[in-house]
């Protein structure tokens, strides 16, 4: 056993319920598990100390949301993008080539330089979904290697119906639900379908959702990016643990939001990358909706890990406050991951803690672009 306490704290952010921020505090963590919170006048000793310097201490980030195992990279279709190009979910294809024709290696070690960078910027709890592969093998192989850096793997075999099986998509949506799900449930904890008029319809999206939740899976919806596609009241339906992106949201799907214990899960990173409308937070909160802010890290529609830059968006561009978007994108995370062990700092808590080189956590979004996260201690799987 290591202890190390963490000591000299200006602003500990702990998202308790009654209580979110505690000041001149200290925290003890017994081999990267929280042990101790208090006063800082009251710490224990420990085997080490941090010196938090009067700065602000958060919760590891909780990114409920990211697709990093692939191989590839699409600058181009960013440059046509920006030229002005609309983004279509097809693009996908092209990077299902390039993962397909790539070795273990070369993927496990893009995954782990990918890893190590959100880890550089406070995320220490990150999902990760496959759907790069889309055969039985490949897909099964994407979340061997996922595992391999994190228990949050989602299997994302309908991610888009391969070019192969373009004039068959029954043919693939029955593989989906048979023997890609039989090799893929034993290495992932999740099941999730993009919904989307370029991926699946919400019929299909029902089939494979319930054929996973047979498989033992918790569900994950990629739902209302490009339009209000039936798919938040889908996921509601079915009990899913959360609802990602959530741009474009009826009147009828966000009050379904409020009555349910399905988290929004938003993604401005890919409005930004895209240079689309931002979904509206505020509206949802206003309305009582637990909402969780994520990445979506991926090579197509945003290719940044900035948990801080996510955070600072949805502040200046969806209606937030630093707090809200704080807690979003970590205990809002962790809800959306049906946990409660990350995204707070309480004893028990497994999540690590951030320093930041700031007084406050709302220099997060004040100091936009800068590296405020100056150490990462803690954070066990
Ligand atoms: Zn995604």
């Amino acid at each position: 056993m290591s202890s190390v306490v963490v000591a000299n704290i200006g602003e500990l952010v702990i998202f308790e319920p009654e209580r979110p921020i505690r000041h001149d505090a200290a925290v003890v963590l017994v081999d990267g598990v929280v042990q101790w919170v208090g006063d800082d006048a009251d710490a224990p000793p420990a085997d080490a100390r941090v010196d938090a310097r009067g700065g602000a201490v958060i919760p590891g980030f909780v990114d409920s949301h990211s697709h990093l195992v692939f191989a590839g990279d699409r600058a181009a279709e960013f440059e046509a993008r920006m030229a002005g190009r609309p983004y279509m979910a097809g693009g996908i294809r092209s990077t299902v080539a390039a993962t397909r024709a790539a070795s273990d290696d070369e993927l496990r070690t893009r995954l782990t330089t990918l890893v190590a960078q959100a880890r550089a910027q406070g995320t220490t709890t990150l999902e990760i979904k496959s759907g790069y592969g889309l055969t039985v093998a490949d897909e099964a192989r994407a979340l061997r290697l996922a595992r391999e850096v994190t228990d949050e793997t989602t299997f994302l075999g309908a991610h888009v119906v391969p070019a192969e099986y373009a004039s068959d998509r029954g043919a693939y949506v029955d593989l989906v639900c048979g023997d890609m799900l039989a090799a893929c449930a034993p290495h992932a904890r999740w099941v999730d379908v993009f919904i989307d008029s370029g991926a699946f319809t919400v019929d299909e999206a029902r089939r494979i959702l319930l054929a996973g939740r047979d498989a033992g899976l918790g569900l994950r919806v990629h739902a209302g990016q490009l339009a209000a596609d039936g798919g938040v009241a889908l996921a509601v339906e079915l009990g899913a643990a959360s609802v990602d992106h959530c741009t474009h949201l009826t009147d009828a799907d966000v009050d379904a939001l409020a009555d349910s214990s399905t988290v929004a899960t938003l993604l401005p990173l890919v409005e930004f990358s895209t240079r689309q409308p931002y979904p509206d937070a505020r509206r949802l909160l206003d309305a009582g909706v637990a909402i969780a802010i994520a990445t979506d890290c991926n090579p197509g529609s945003n290719f940044s890990s900035s948990m801080p830059l996510a955070l600072a968006l949805a502040v200046r561009e969806m209606g937030v406050t630093p707090l809200e978007a704080l807690a979003a994108a970590t205990v809002g995370g962790a809800r959306a991951l049906r946990r409660s062990d990350v995204g707070q700092i309480t004893v028990g808590s497994r999540g690590g803690v951030v320093l930041l080189d700031a007084p406050s956590h709302a220099w997060l979004a004040y100091r936009v672009g800068v590296p405020l996260v100056r150490e990462v201690v803690g954070g066990v799987r």
